[in-house]
């Protein structure tokens, strides 16, 4: 059994300026807990001295581990980074920003302690979020879910507790394309749900813009449903049929009315139209093509340059542990 009651992972890219804030909110919480804890911290390649302030804290504060990995990796590596270093019964998944309430952790504990592997957090509304991206994300989630084999929960974020079975089950998996909403909702396990209010951020800056989203998005699409190739094939096979039956159309008004050569604009159409379509195809073909590609590289997903573990806390990395890089 583990050593460590609970273990909280905290991915951080260029968070310094909210970090105190984390700890002073954090840490009440977590001394108010009956059971031991360590907070896993990944430094995913931070660039603002955060890496360097939290790498101090070792030395002040206990139950803390820091990770910290050899460049900026993206939130979904740093995740799967810091579960390998996850030695707690419960592992709880927070962002550094306080948008996740640690408060919301006894409640979170009491579902686990009732049975549940997964506790997920959803956010009871989108308040906040302008309409666009409300609207998208509530489209996007039914898409989703339409097209992939394992149902993924809308409006339900990183934020979530995994027992250590979860966690180890997480650490089996050993594909490059990390979409996480997908890999957790892939291992399955008895899931309890609770709703909560979203918080803003409490200070610095979002790390995902527009076209970050829609990178995760198409990622989350590919990396669990192939059924767009199908619908590629079914398209052009619709196509094609359309066009046989103008083109059929075409030879008996011929010899029927008996015309000339007129059609230039529909021609043009046609060709344009059956580019676009084709262009289309070749796009999601090669989303699949260049995934397959990334998968047979068989990279690691993350590097650790260090890991490191403040004195009192409980366990000792082993050096082993400290040059393992988790494929
Ligand atoms: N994050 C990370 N690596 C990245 C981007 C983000 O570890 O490349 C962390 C970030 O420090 C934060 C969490 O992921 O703790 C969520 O990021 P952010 O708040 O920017 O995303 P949002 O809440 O806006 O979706
Ligand atoms: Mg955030």
């Amino acid at each position: 059994m583990s050593e460590t009651g609970l273990s909280v992972l905290v991915p951080v890219y260029n968070e310094a300026e909210v970090l105190p804030l984390f700890l002073g909110r954090i840490g009440p919480v977590l001394a108010s807990l009956d059971m031991t804890h360590e907070i896993v911290f990944v430094d995913d390649g931070s660039s603002d001295g955060g890496g360097s302030y939290l790498a101090a804290l070792l030395a002040t504060h206990s139950d803390l581990k820091l990770v910290r990995l050899t460049r900026n990796f993206g939130k979904e590596a740093a995740m799967s980074a810091g579960l390998a270093y996850c030695r707690g019964a419960a592992t709880i998944i927070l962002d550094a920003d306080l948008q996740d309430p640690p408060e919301l952790i006894p409640q979170m504990l009491e579902a686990w302690r009732a049975g549940a592997d997964v506790v997920t957090m959803r956010r009871k509304t989108r308040a906040g979020e302008p309409w666009h991206k409300r609207w998208s994300a509530h489209l996007y989630y039914r898409l989703l879910n339409r097209l992939s084999e394992v149902a993924i929960p809308p409006d339900t974020g990183d934020f979530r507790l995994l027992s250590a079975r979860a966690v180890q089950a997480l650490n089996l998996l050993p594909e490059r394309s990390r979409y996480m909403k997908g890999i957790f909702a892939w291992i399955g396990f008895p899931t309890t749900e609770i709703l909560y209010e979203r918080e803003p951020r409490a200070a610095g800056k979002t790390k995902w813009g527009y076209s970050g989203l829609l990178a995760l998005a198409t990622e989350g699409i590919t990396s669990f449903s192939t059924k767009p190739l199908r619908w590629a094939s079914g398209a052009g096979l619709a196509v094609a049929t359309l066009g046989l039956a103008y083109g059929v159309f075409i030879a008996a008004k011929t010899l029927i009315v008996g015309d000339a050569v007129p059609g230039y604009p529909s021609l043009i159409a046609v060709i344009a139209f059956l580019g676009g379509v084709q262009l289309i195809t070749m796009g999601i073909l090669g989303e699949y093509v260049g995934k397959s590609y990334l998968e047979a590289k068989q990279r690691p997903v993350f590097l650790v340059e260090s890991v490191a573990q403040s004195r009192r806390s409980s366990g000792k990395v082993s050096s082993e542990e400290r040059h393992r890089d988790l494929a």
